[in-house]
């Protein structure tokens, strides 16, 4: 039986690339006699015209697949509305400006058909501007080592993966940087290889320096779903409860001083106690206000493998 294979292409703005995409991808295709395709283009609310010119193209194909959005919503909203519509049992995410190019697909296939549940591209000679690829690869490396999952380059764009490993995820905002690292923390195996990279051809890119700012923040929440996602009051219950047991300590001390006669009222350390006990308060029931709005599903997402 032949393998369907899903192609995801979010696409924001990309008019000019589109037919020229898709012919690429059926050329590939053609040289691959066991697999089936189909290619989701999540048209994420361009405002040039990108809308009609997928409409012309799928006129005369049927493997392609269009969502439209009405308005920009994000690239990874817009992943993940693809991969809800994909009906293979192998999914390919790659972006629609051609600078992914659809000739690695081949060996990122083989690659997975290794035993992989998550080939990730690595575009080693990249072609952005400068400015782009080497706060890219200070992102990257940091990433890797904190989250120790070893990949050259984490949030690339292309990636080819099984179908169970990704539906398992939910992804919003701008968490299509770290597909691989929520994979990986979900007990999938996952590689990496070498990619060609294309400088873009047509159109500009939609990301700027921001990203890194805001990529920081988002990999802050990663790892701290990762590991408080389920037991948030280990995190809020130990800040908070120490900083009430130092608040504790110091308001002690001040008590034993007032009692010897000692006058307490002017002290900065009475603030700072009551300060400490006050917010160590505050994050203690902030913990407990999460581990009840978690309560309820907490068993959604086990990383079950199989059972007999
Ligand atoms: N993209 C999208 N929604 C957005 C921003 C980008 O669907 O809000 C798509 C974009 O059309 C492209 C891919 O995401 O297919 C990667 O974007 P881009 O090429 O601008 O990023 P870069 O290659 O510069 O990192
Ligand atoms: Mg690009």
């Amino acid at each position: 039986m032949k393998q369907l294979v899903s192609v995801v292409i979010p696409i924001f703005n990309e008019a000019q690339s589109l037919p020229e995409l898709t012919a690429q991808l059926d050329q590939v295709f053609m040289g691959l006699p066991n697999v089936e395709s189909e290619i989701i283009y999540i048209n994420d609310g361009s405002t040039d015209n990108s809308r009609q010119v997928l409409r012309e193209i799928k006129k005369h194909n049927s493997k392609i697949k269009i969502i439209n959005l009405r308005r920009n919503i994000g690239k990874a909203t817009a992943l993940n509305l693809g991969f809800k519509k994909a009906a293979g049992s192998v999914i390919v995410t790659m972006d629609g400006d051609l600078q992914d190019g659809p000739e690695n697909l081949p060996v990122m296939l083989a690659k997975l058909s290794e035993g992989f549940d998550l080939v990730v591209g690595w575009k080693k000679r990249r072609f952005d501007p400068w400015g782009k690829t080497i706060p890219s690869k200070a992102f990257n490396f940091f990433v890797s080592k904190v989250a120790r999952v070893s990949l050259h380059d984490v949030n690339s764009g292309f990636k080819v993966m099984r179908q169970e490993a990704i539906k398992e995820l939910h992804l919003y905002g701008e968490l299509h940087r770290f597909i691989p690292i929520l994979i990986a923390k979900r007990g999938y195996s996952v590689t990496e290889i070498e990619v060609l990279h294309h400088p873009r051809k047509y159109g500009r890119s939609k990301y700027g320096w921001d990203r890194l700012i805001k990529g920081f923040f988002d990999f802050l929440t990663v790892m701290f779903l990762d590991t408080y996602g389920q037991k948030p009051l280990h995190f809020f219950g130990i800040i908070g409860g120490l900083s009430i047991l130092i608040g504790l300590i110091f308001s002690i001390y001040l008590s034993i001083l007032h009692f010897q006669g000692e006058s307490i009222g002017q002290r900065p350390l009475l603030i700072f106690a009551v300060l400490l006990i006050l917010a160590g308060l505050q994050l203690l029931s902030t913990g407990l206000v999460a581990e009840m709005l978690i309560s309820k599903t907490r068993d959604d997402k086990l990383p079950i493998d199989d059972e007999d």
